[in-house]
């Protein structure tokens, strides 16, 4: 080692990454050329838009390029760019740290995906050179960073704990790495293998990229081509290099507009949803560009954020070449390209949706949570919006869930409202209470599980000016049932009603006879203005302290024989009726979500068994 060499520990994030890279990943291990060219491509593209506002540079003349060559004899690759290279500071803080979740998130995915060790994910963590550790017995990184003045420096390491940075010999500007490749990977040596590899994966490159001075890649805007004259093939192959990902795309939009505004649109929807690796939000992935040139490859507010899963290119030739990132931001001009697109992917959407509902739902399955986020979110867009969402519901088949619009489709001409109703599972909502009344009057409702769709239904309010009602909404009406039986006249039930609501104390505002009970005997209602059982639930996992007592409208039919029993033991034995009253109310808690403490039945059900006839 040289007198300026100086050796650096890598942050612990990192060894745990690296120790996961050189330990269990044996396949796939040619990806770390895709990681690294991909790097350089960035590092090119970081330098495009350097030498447009900087007019100090070193070596202003060179060609942005990528050259990789090999030595099959002395088992070495070696990538060179020239692109905008590191510093001293830059080398420790991005080959020495990972500064996001990046590494945990790799880990958790890689346990996730079990025996198969996908190594193939490794680049949407932000971990992505140290793939190269993969095949490398020793990576040397020779960098000379763009400024003037910069220092020519090499990093060293073998990827076990430590790295070590020292001045060297002067260096093209950018960054060259070489790589001594282990033993069992010295077939990467080979310029046939090589070839193969980069062109199956980085054949979209911006970028010429050469391989031992031969030129490789053909630099291709396959979005300004006729839809024809791209294969299938090559719209999955650009999907993959865009997005950095390995999965297929679920659906690509490709389209050319004139009016209002000149766009050349390529726009992918994934089949993998990353925030379900636990990595935190995407960033937004449709790219900005002007005639092929790349303005910002992830434009924040070019499309709304809940579409931040979209993948692919928007080129407009409106645009002036020398926007800037920042008043992007602001340009109306590009609010506008946004919602074209957005209006277009959503109409595609909704036709597809129709045309192949199967696909469709098998990708709604993975990314309904950013369709609900757009609900909430994004306004504009929100009647298109609620098209695409399916919800379980009383008249779908298991397992197909419907649209809100073939539910207004099958509503009878009698219903006004669209009923839901939240409950975590199908049989959960299925074996209450609130059910079958709808069931009598040919009602469908819909079954809405996830904790945040009754947030999501609230906010959107109204489907096609039908109004969304709860069915445990006091407002329901569905008019006089046919409820069968002898009934309770109605001075014994007004006398039952207030002997109840005393029992029950505090949890009940108001005890009645219900119009909507067939099969069971009682069921609670959410006051006007309550809390729902959702809002409890969300309410209980944030502020546990704050949750205010249960209240609940309780409702008894007059025609059950329980109820009819219950009257009659108020007669004989009022205390075993209180215990009954009791009990009748916590199984309404029980169904409606709401009971808080189960555990306070089993004393009460033991004394009520204690009463029955010997
Ligand atoms: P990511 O590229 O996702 O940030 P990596 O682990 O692949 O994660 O790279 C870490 C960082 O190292 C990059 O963000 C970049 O700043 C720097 N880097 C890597 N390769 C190069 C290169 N060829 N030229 C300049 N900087 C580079």
């Amino acid at each position: 080692m040289s007198q300026t060499a100086t050796t650096h520990e890598f942050q612990a994030e990192v060894r745990q990454v690296l120790d996961i890279v050189i330990h269990s990943l044996y396949t796939d291990r040619e990806i770390f050329i895709r990681e690294l060219v991909s790097n350089a491509a960035d590092a090119l593209e970081k330098m495009r838009l350097t030498q447009l506002t900087e007019k100090e540079i070193h070596e202003p003349q060179a060609e942005l390029k990528i050259s990789i060559s090999s030595d099959e004899t002395a088992g070495t690759i070696t990538l060179a760019d020239s692109g905008i290279g590191m510093s001293r500071e830059e080398l420790t803080q991005n080959l020495g740290t990972i500064a996001h979740s990046g590494s945990k998130a790799f880990a958790a995915a890689l346990k996730n995906a079990g025996k198969s060790k996908d190594a193939t994910l490794i680049g949407q963590f932000g971990v992505g050179f140290y793939s190269a550790f993969m095949v490398a017995e020793e990576v040397k990184v020779f960098t000379r960073d763009w400024r003037p003045g910069g220092q020519s420096l090499c990093w060293t390491s073998t990827g076990s704990g430590t790295y070590s940075i020292e001045e060297v010999p002067e260096q093209n500007r950018g960054c060259r790495i070489v790589i001594k490749l282990k033993e069992d990977a010295r077939d990467f040596a080979k310029a046939n293998t090589l070839r193969r590899i980069i062109n199956q994966y980085s054949n979209f490159i911006a970028f010429p990229l050469e391989l031992n001075a031969e030129r490789l890649n053909t630099v291709e805007a396959i979005w300004l081509k006729p839809r024809e004259e791209i294969s299938a093939e090559q719209y999955e192959s650009f999907y993959q290099f865009a997005a950095k990902a390995f999965d297929k795309p679920s659906y690509h939009l490709h389209f050319q507009a004139d009016a209002p505004l000149v766009i050349n649109a390529l726009i992918f929807l994934p089949s993998q949803n990353q925030e379900l690796f636990g990595m935190g939000q995407m960033e937004p992935g449709v790219a900005l560009y002007c005639k092929k040139v790349l303005i910002d490859p992830h434009p924040p507010k070019l499309l709304p954020e809940w579409l931040r899963f979209a993948r692919g290119v928007i080129d407009s030739e409106d645009l002036p070449l020398n926007i800037s990132r920042e008043s992007m931001q602001d340009s109306s001009l590009v609010r506008k390209l946004g919602e074209v697109v957005t209006k277009r992917l959503l109409k595609f959407l909704d036709k597809e949706a129709q045309d192949n509902p199967d696909s469709y739902l098998e990708f709604y399955a993975k990314f309904s949570r950013f369709f609900k986020e757009g609900i909430v979110t994004d306004f504009a867009n929100r009647d298109a919006i609620a098209k695409l969402l399916r919800f379980d519901s009383s008249l779908c088949e298991v397992g197909k869930p419907c649209s809100l619009q073939d539910y207004a489709k099958r509503m009878p001409s009698t219903q006004e409202c669209i009923y839901y109703q939240t409950g975590p599972s199908r049989s959960a909502i299925e074996s209450g209470p609130y059910l079958e009344a709808f069931k009598a009057k040919g009602f469908e409702v819909l079954f809405l599980h996830e904790p945040m769709d009754e947030y999501v239904i609230n906010s959107l309010g109204e489907f096609e000016g039908k109004r969304l009602l709860s069915v445990n909404s006091p407002e329901v009406d569905l008019g006089d049932l046919e409820q069968g039986g002898e009934a309770l006249d109605e001075t014994t039930l007004a006398q039952l009603n207030e002997w109840l609501k005393t029992e029950l104390g505090e949890t009940v505002e108001e005890v009645r006879g219900s119009k909507r009970l067939l099969g069971a005997p009682v069921l609670a209602i959410t006051p006007e203005g309550g809390l729902t059982p959702q809002m409890r639930q969300m309410m209980r996992a944030m502020k546990p302290d704050e949750v205010p007592q249960v209240k609940v409208i309780l409702e008894i039919n007059p025609s059950h024989d329980l109820v009819r029993k219950l009257e009659q033991t108020r007669q004989t034995n009022p205390q075993l009726a209180a215990l009954m009253g009791a009990q009748l109310l916590d199984n309404a808690l029980l169904s409606a979500g709401l009971l808080d403490e189960p555990q306070r039945m089993v004393s009460r059900l033991e004394k009520l068994m204690a009463n029955l006839p010997t």
